[in-house]
């Protein structure tokens, strides 16, 4: 047998598992009228420590009408695979839709629908009912029933939440595919789930003009072994479209014939609700599974309390799309299971000007909105000329979701947006987790801009080391969740093995979440990017998000990617793509950036120090995101390293990565320095 050496380490020459590097000292404690009218109170947090499990027991019966009572709350023997609530049964779109009609709410409005071309929908919670069950049951006279899986590819429009809550209803297990995404994208997705059915538009509205989707679905669907039998189309465009005989059909015919009351599928609590592919950020997306009881329960809880919904009261709007995880928790369950209205808004920020998220905000009088740090770092772009031209003082509640939010881009949110009044809730959580999981409640925690601060009451969270060891204050380390949650993931759709591999090995029977985090000294959690985009510069290991968010505190910046690209000095060394605010590029033009570069390369040294100064900084006129909006940074890290870029399939504008090149090849711009010809 070989003897392996054995290296020792003195615990005090051990290399931080991250460096903590910015220092952000501003706190904002809620203001004393919301503290008194708010849903959530500190004693939340004390009832959840003293009986975790009892506690979400009570949540389970407070937010969800169960069919038949729950009598286990947590059964994890057969872990990773949690059971909540597990002999309990439930349905979800009963949940959502018709118990509000049952307690006369029926005509309370659940969607006011906005068309990008400016057409609008004002749906109540009737006729989501009756939509939902008309829906239901064209679904079920195509033979759908409980189990089969159902791919839904629609624009962002009320048949989209129609259609996920009539699978709900009888039982089916949805999978929203990105109305953006490829052919090939969903024809991987339709195969891995096996779908039956499709639900899909002839086209949407978008940048002002009609795309068409059913092409994409009819080439997904082509050549031989398909699982798909049939096709539902909703006319959203009206423009031409191809119909397969015997496989498509019209969703208003289907509908039209469709009894308007259907009996809901009564389900067990762990029966799956959906599959929902992660958004690929990091690499290849993942099928979660997510079931019924746990998940309704905290999207609900989570809902009521960090939104501080008044559902008589409020017009809530989440700007998410149905595509991705927020528009399933934050659009769909958690809004509709609460008796929300909503706005819905189909189209993008700029058409057909750039005022048009703040003219629905006045227009409806939104009172809560959760948005993405990328369109807040959009608008600050822009400009705040044009936000502050419309009239948003109905604004009490801000949320930020998908992202670590810069401190700058929270201060502007906060001024800007908020009027210097609304709290913001800077919102963990993931696809994965189903629910959010770290986030300050409004009424309770004084904010802090760019932190997600505490695990939510019932929430087990903890920053630790390599060695699984829960790091000190100041310092840090990856983001673990120790206890099971009932919004949790039950796996990876087909796939147990990845399921334990991705997510429970890192730390044996941990939940390793992926992203890199810091405590400070108060004990509070700052999320720190993905730790795949930690980078080792002269033996420290610095996180993207803290250079990030020291870029975007200079006047001149928008927004900011960093990288690691190797160096045959330092290991690795920064390089960061900027976007520069509009106010910049009028200044400095498209030439002559030089200039911007040294001023930008001085204030991160002066920000957290020389280490992570960017060995280069590269102007560009836009990154690349996903359709969820998150930078790409392996993309980056492609270019910056000289190599072919990645699958960029989750990319949301293939042209960016085109627009990068071409910008490094213009005359007056530099391409990132090889490590030979460096200047330092
Ligand atoms: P993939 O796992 O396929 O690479 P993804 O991780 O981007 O895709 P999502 O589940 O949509 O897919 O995103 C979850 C991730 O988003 C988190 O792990 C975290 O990195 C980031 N995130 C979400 N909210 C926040 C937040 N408030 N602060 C910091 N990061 C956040
Ligand atoms: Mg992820």
């Amino acid at each position: 047998m070989m003897m392996q050496p054995e290296v020792l380490v003195p615990e005090h020459t051990q290399p931080a598992t991250l460096d903590n590097l910015l220092q952000e000292t501003r706190t904002f404690p809620p203001p004393a009228q919301f503290a008194a009218q708010a849903n959530a109170t500190a004693v939340l947090y004390d009832q959840a420590a003293s009986d975790r499990e009892g506690f979400w027991a009570d949540q389970a019966r407070t937010h969800v009408t169960w069919k038949t009572p729950f009598s286990t709350t947590l059964d994890w023997s057969d872990a990773p695979v949690a059971k909540w609530f597990a002999d309990g049964t439930l349905n979800a779109a009963y949940n959502a839709v018709d118990r509000h009609v049952l307690a006369g709410n029926g005509d309370r409005v659940a969607f006011f629908f906005e068309g990008e071309p400016g057409d609008t929908r004002t749906i109540t919670y009737n006729d989501l009912q009756r939509e939902t069950s008309r829906a239901a049951n064209a679904l079920a006279a195509l033979g759908v029933t409980r189990g089969d899986r159902v791919v839904i590819y629609l624009p962002l429009i009320p048949e989209a939440v129609i259609a996920m809550l009539a699978c709900a209803r009888v039982g089916a297990i949805h999978s929203v595919v990105f109305g953006g995404f490829s052919a090939e994208a969903l024809r991987s997705r339709i195969a891995d789930a096996q779908a039956t059915v499709v639900i899909t538009a002839d086209g949407g509205f978008r940048r002002g003009s009609a795309s068409a989707l059913k092409p994409a679905v009819d080439e997904a669907l082509s050549g031989h072994g398909s699982s798909v039998e049939h096709v539902l189309v909703v006319r959203r465009t009206g423009q031409d479209t191809t119909m397969v005989e015997h496989r498509d059909l019209w969703w208003h015919d289907a509908l039209a014939d469709a009894n308007t009351a259907h009996e809901p599928a009564w389900v067990d609590a762990e029966h799956p609700l959906f599959i929902l592919y992660t958004s690929g950020t990091t690499g290849a997306p993942k099928g979660i599974v997510h079931t019924t009881g746990g998940y309704l329960t905290q999207t609900a809880f989570t809902h009521h309390h960090v939104f501080d919904l008044k559902p008589e009261q409020d017009v809530y709007w989440c700007t998410a799309d149905i595509g991705w995880v927020t528009g399933h928790s934050y659009v769909v369950y958690g809004p509709l299971v609460n008796g929300a209205t909503q706005v819905l808004y189909e189209g993008t920020p700029d058409t057909p000007h750039q005022g048009r998220w703040w003219e629905i905000v006045e227009k409806y009088g939104v009172s809560i909105l959760y948005t993405a740090p990328t369109a807040i770092r959009t608008f600050m772009k822009w400009g705040e000329d044009i936000p502050s031209s419309y009239n948003l003082s109905s604004l009490r509640v801000l949320g930020s979701v998908g992202e670590s939010i810069n401190p700058e881009a929270w201060m502007w949110y906060r001024r800007v947006i908020g009027g210097d009044q609304a709290p913001i809730v800077d919102t963990w959580w993931q696809t994965e987790t189903g629910a959010i999981m770290i986030s300050p409640l409004p009424g309770v925690t004084a904010a802090k801009p760019g932190s997600a601060q505490i695990p939510l009451p019932g929430i087990r969270a903890d920053v630790v080391n390599d060695f699984g060891e829960p790091v000190g204050p100041g310092a840090g380390g990856y983001l673990v969740l120790s206890e099971p949650w009932p919004a949790m993931l039950r796996g990876i759709w087909g796939d147990r093995q990845r399921f334990v591999d991705t997510y429970w090995s890192r730390f044996s029977g941990i939940y390793f979440a992926g992203d890199g985090a810091k405590r400070d000294d108060d004990g509070d959690i700052w999320l720190l990017g993905r730790v795949d985009d930690v980078m080792n510069i002269s033996g420290h290991r610095l996180s993207t998000m803290e250079i990030e968010s020291a870029l975007v505190s200079h006047p001149d910046v928008a927004e900011a990617a960093v990288v690691g690209a190797s160096d045959d000095t330092t290991g690795q060394a920064v390089v960061a793509f900027v976007i520069l605010r509009g106010h910049a590029t009028e200044r400095i033009g498209e030439q002559g950036h030089e200039e911007v570069v040294a001023a930008l390369r001085a204030h991160v040294a002066k920000e957290i120090g020389p280490i992570a100064k960017p060995r280069d900084i590269l102007v560009v006129p836009e990154l690349p995101k996903t359709r969820s909006g998150k930078i790409m940074r392996r993309l980056l890290r492609d270019v910056a390293e000289h190599r072919v870029v990645g699958d960029a399939t989750t990319l949301a504008d293939s042209s960016v990565m085109d627009l990068i090149s071409a910008k490094l090849a213009m005359p007056g711009s530099r391409a990132p320095s090889t490590t030979k010809e460096r200047s330092r």
